[in-house]
């Protein structure tokens, strides 16, 4: 079958959108005709060349929720007609992560920015005829992706479709930092650098962990302003020491419990690592260019403060058991999903909504179909 799909051809040029074959699925994969896929800043980051990956054209989107119109004959499990949800890390089943249940460790998981199935095949062709590939092994920014029921995970269908394309990427990101990683406890206080896709849902995890000090750093106002809504208690547009002292003054001279970089780690993480209190937690869930390829933080400081620095992919959870205790949570009223959007877009205005939040403008901006 033929789809519109937006492709990524040339770094630093918009998408192209454009008419390319779909292949049917092979035995263990699915038919998905997407439904609202979330506008990301990773897949920016890929575009303007700052996250590099294997080849073009690439179908880019991995935040993607739809519904299933066929499965392969080896798919148990999900049928068409179901409503799903796909995860931008594949649960392979057998590495020795997933045989842990940490599917966001997955073996796997290094090959999303490759373009090819799991299988290591290709299911799309441009009209000329060329292999097209799909990052994460999704390719959510089209009408219609096929991929291995490892990236399928069956939702309920009272759950707004929009709504669960946003629980495939940022808020397992940021509330399972908080939960998963951190684990911030009933009183502790939180720094959150950057209040994005990933950082406005840190905020609402550490509330959900019963932080009583939450500190939300943005430069945009509305941010600031949103995230008070989400949970809150302090905001600053602070950056660098003056952000580390903002802090200070509001954590009793100590600093916080637990930080959490989740923009820019390369000007970020040591001012939030200062801003942490002794043997705190300085947690990085945001992407660094390929570019920069370290960051100093002194280590007599490390050792003497006796500080954890550590990084959170996917909250730090399984995808598999996050994403639907996720929507348990939405369902119970205890979790915001529809104040995240700012912006729905048609497909064919993919590259606005890009320049939306390129411009500060948009928390999330979302394909809808
Ligand atoms: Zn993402
Ligand atoms: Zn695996």
């Amino acid at each position: 079958m033929n789809t519109r799909a937006a492709l990524f051809r040339t770094i630093g040029a918009p998408l192209s959108i454009e008419t390319i074959a779909l292949d049917p699925p092979k035995p263990t994969e699915v038919l998905v005709r997407i439904a609202a896929v979330g506008l990301c800043r990773t897949d920016l980051h890929v575009m303007r060349g700052e996250r590099r990956v294997a080849m073009q054209p690439m179908v880019l989107g991995h935040e993607a929720a739809g519904v299933v119109e066929a499965t392969g004959p080896a798919v148990e499990g999900i049928a068409p007609g179901d409503h799903v949800v796909l995860t931008f890390i594949p649960g392979c089943g057998v590495c020795r992560w997933c045989a842990q249940g940490l599917h966001h460790l997955c073996a796997e998981g290094p090959r999303i920015t490759q373009g090819p199935q799991l299988d290591g095949s290709y299911r799309r062709r441009d009209a000329h005829g060329e292999d097209v590939g799909a990052f994460c092994m999704i390719g959510g920014f089209a009408e219609r992706t096929v991929v291995d029921r490892a990236s399928v995970i069956v939702i309920d269908k009272d759950i707004p479709l929009d709504l669960a394309a946003l629980v495939a990427c940022g808020v397992p990101a940021g509330v399972g930092a908080a939960r998963h990683r951190a684990n911030v406890k009933a009183g502790d206080s939180v720094l959150v650098v950057g209040c994005g896709g990933d950082g406005m849902n840190v905020v609402q995890g550490a509330r959900l962990c019963g932080a009583t000090t939450i500190i939300a750093a943005d430069i945009a106002p509305y941010k600031r302003e949103l995230a008070l809504s989400f949970g809150a208690t302090h905001t600053t547009d602070a950056q660098g020491e003056a952000l580390t002292r903002a802090v200070h003054a509001l954590t009793d001279g100590v600093g916080v419990n637990h930080a959490f970089v989740c923009i820019d780690p390369a000007t970020t993480l040591l001012p939030a690592f200062r801003a942490t209190q002794k043997a705190g937690n300085i947690v990085v869930t945001a992407i660094t260019p390929d570019t920069v390829k370290q960051i100093d933080v002194p280590p007599l400081e490390l050792f003497a403060t006796q500080k954890a620095i550590m990084g959170a992919v996917y909250g730090f959870m399984s995808p598999r058991l996050q994403i639907p205790a996720l929507l348990r949570l939405y369902r119970a009223g205890d979790l915001k999903l529809r104040e995240l959007i700012t912006r729905t877009y048609a497909l064919a205005d993919i590259n606005q909504g890009y320049a939306d939040l390129e411009a500060g403008k948009n928390l999330r901006g979302v394909v809808v179909f």
